[in-house]
């Protein structure tokens, strides 16, 4: 891979990974080689789950000088699309790793794979078994309960080596057969029960089209396809636990040369109010509750990508993070605080009003074409200032005027004066209101002599509001995120996740205000607006933000409340 321009931040420098990793290097376990790889399977695009194991594969390799490929685990035809292939690899790149190879697939193995299942037939190793998938789930017992051998699994060799060949060509219909590994129905280890291997599909595929009609299972196809490209460290989630013995017993049935690749398990990553499942998301797409895949409530990475989150703030997350042998559970606050910190340093200020109220200055010349100076990022003196339109008619916040404001209400009301940034000082002189008693609009004064911010006279104002000037404002819409899910742990207790969704995930306001600087921003950046967050202007749609993330710091806020 060609190294991201942020490795310092994706790797802790000690986990018990690396401290395999590094033993097997010193021991000249696979000749001191390091390689791993990123298997998704392309039935969806890929989200920050997968992101935690890019970091960690790509990372590993970076580190220790070895390579990390990205191989396409396609050995399910139904749900896997090239489109998927494709938006995996645009992922990939996005997130900051460009692997330095052409991607790999499973499907290509599927002649060797079969060359293989018919050398463990001949082993007497498998068998194909002619039991229906539900007899075969039946009979696999439990626990404390042993399985049940099938009536088919003495068959002689050549029997096998007929059937099996039969099965390839087509002969069978779906689920009439299936190849399975002969190991032992009573093993403590379910996994180890006469796994299937091959499975009857007759189904076109994404890359083989009608080749094949037999599909290798995931255990069948997985350690396999790590030892044809030599893979040492096959890195998955700790789920995958129970499979190891049998990852290890198909590697040591097959006549391999060299060391064999190590599975190692580790926690995924899961985050609260959260859904990472491709098929839930792909149900989400297709119940039509969000736009698709990129939808920016969605937890894909094009998804944040749209939504305005930097490549970088989720390889913080991966890094800080780092690796477990547990599960456990983040708070989406985290991810979102890393989000924060990047976009602080890196977003141009500007100002922008979603809601607005017209205040007419009457006091202030008419036509006046006034600019007034403003800071682009306080945290970057680079980006430098701006000139900002001022004028005697303006928007702000409905918010941020109170009729009868309650008690601790700083901010504008009838008589009272408070700061525009980058303005004046305005005092509420009058209110007009519609025939519903609703205010519409309000009338103000300002003080000419407050353009630098203070009054001569030294009067303090409790209130700083943000502005656009009505005659040279843009109108735009602007998309503003709740939490998809309102519960925190969508899906505990075995419940649907999708119960859990919240009905009010996105509020659209088509009414926003701009400053006439945002006409120019370029698709996909982001901005602050003062004093709201960090929104992205959509890549597509003109004049469309997203919001990104708010600007109060929820991740300190549930720190300090947990102490
Ligand atoms: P999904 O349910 O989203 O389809 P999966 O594990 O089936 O997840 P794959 O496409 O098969 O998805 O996974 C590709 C790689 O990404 C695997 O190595 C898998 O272990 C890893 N991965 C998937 N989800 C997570 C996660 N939440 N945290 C860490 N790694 C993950
Ligand atoms: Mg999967």
């Amino acid at each position: 891979m060609t190294a991201s321009e942020a490795d310092d931040e994706t790797a802790p420098a000690s986990d018990f990974i690396r401290d395999r990793i590094r033993a097997d290097i010193e021991s000249g376990r696979f000749d001191g080689r390091v390689q791993t790889r990123f298997p998704p399977e392309p039935n969806g695009y890929l989200h920050i789950g997968h992101a935690k194991s890019i970091c960690l594969n790509f990372g590993l390799a970076a580190e220790f000088d070895g390579q990390c490929r990205l191989r396409l685990d396609d050995t399910n035809p139904e749900t896997e699309k090239t489109d998927f292939v494709v938006g995996m690899q645009e992922d990939l790149a996005w997130l900051g790793f460009e692997p330095a190879k052409p991607p790999v697939f499973a499907s290509d193995y599927f002649e060797q794979l079969y060359d293989w299942a018919l050398d463990l037939i001949r082993a007497e190793l498998a068998y194909v078994d002619d039991q229906d998938a539900e007899t075969i789930s039946a009979n696999r017992g439990g626990f404390t309960e042993p399985g049940v051998d099938s009536p088919w699994r003495d068959r002689s060799v050549e029997e096998n080596l007929d059937l099996f060949r039969r099965m390839r060509s087509g002969e069978f219909a779906d689920g009439d057969k299936v190849l399975r590994a002969r190991i032992d129905m009573a093993h403590e280890n379910m996994q180890m029960r006469d796994p299937v291997m091959y499975r009857i599909r007759h189904v076109t595929h994404h890359r083989t089209a009608d080749t094949w009609c037999i599909y290798p299972t995931y255990d069948w196809a997985h350690g396999q396809s790590d030892a044809i490209e030599g893979v040492t460290h096959s890195i998955c989630t700790l789920e995958f636990d129970s499979h190891r013995p049998l990852y290890d017993w198909f590697l040591e049935h097959l006549d391999l040369p060299g060391d064999r690749p190590e599975q190692i398990e580790f926690a995924r990553l899961s985050l609260t109010h959260t859904v990472l499942s491709k098929r839930k998301l792909a149900q989400l797409v297709a119940d039509g509750v969000v736009d698709g895949w990129d939808d920016p409530r969605m937890p894909t990475l094009r998804g944040m990508r749209r939504r305005g989150y930097p490549a970088r703030a989720i390889r913080a997350l991966c890094g800080h993070i780092g690796v477990a042998k547990m599960n456990g559970v983040h708070e989406i606050e985290l991810l979102e605080s890393f989000v924060r910190t990047e976009l602080n340093a890196t977003a141009p200020r500007r100002m922008a009003v979603l809601r607005p109220l017209k205040v007419v200055i009457e006091n202030y010349p008419e036509g006046g074409d006034e600019q007034r100076e403003a800071i682009n990022n306080p945290e970057d003196e680079s980006a430098g200032t701006r000139l900002v339109p001022f004028g005697r008619e303006l928007f702000i916040e409905q918010d941020d005027f109170m009729l009868e404001p309650e008690p601790k209400y700083y901010r504008l009301a009838p008589g009272r004066e408070v700061r525009l940034r980058y303005g004046y000082f305005i005092t509420c002189t009058g209110v007009v209101t519609d025939e519903a008693g609703e205010v519409i609009e309000l009338r103000c004064s300002y003080d000419p002599a407050t353009g630098g911010g203070q009054a001569p006279d030294g009067r303090k104002v409790k209130a700083t509001l943000h502005w656009v000037a009505a005659a040279s404002a843009v109108d735009a819409t602007v998309a503003l995120y709740d939490r998809l899910f309102t519960d925190p742990h969508p899906g505990r207790d075995g419940t649907d996740p999708l119960e859990a969704l919240n009905p009010e995930s996105r509020e659209l306001l088509t009414g926003a205000k701009l400053e006439p600087a945002l006409a120019d921003t370029e698709p996909g950046t982001v901005v602050q607006f003062e004093r709201l967050g960090y929104f992205a202007l959509d890549r597509d749609t003109p004049q469309l933000f997203h919001r990104t993330v708010g600007l109060r710091d929820e991740w300190a806020r549930i720190q300090k409340r947990a102490q």
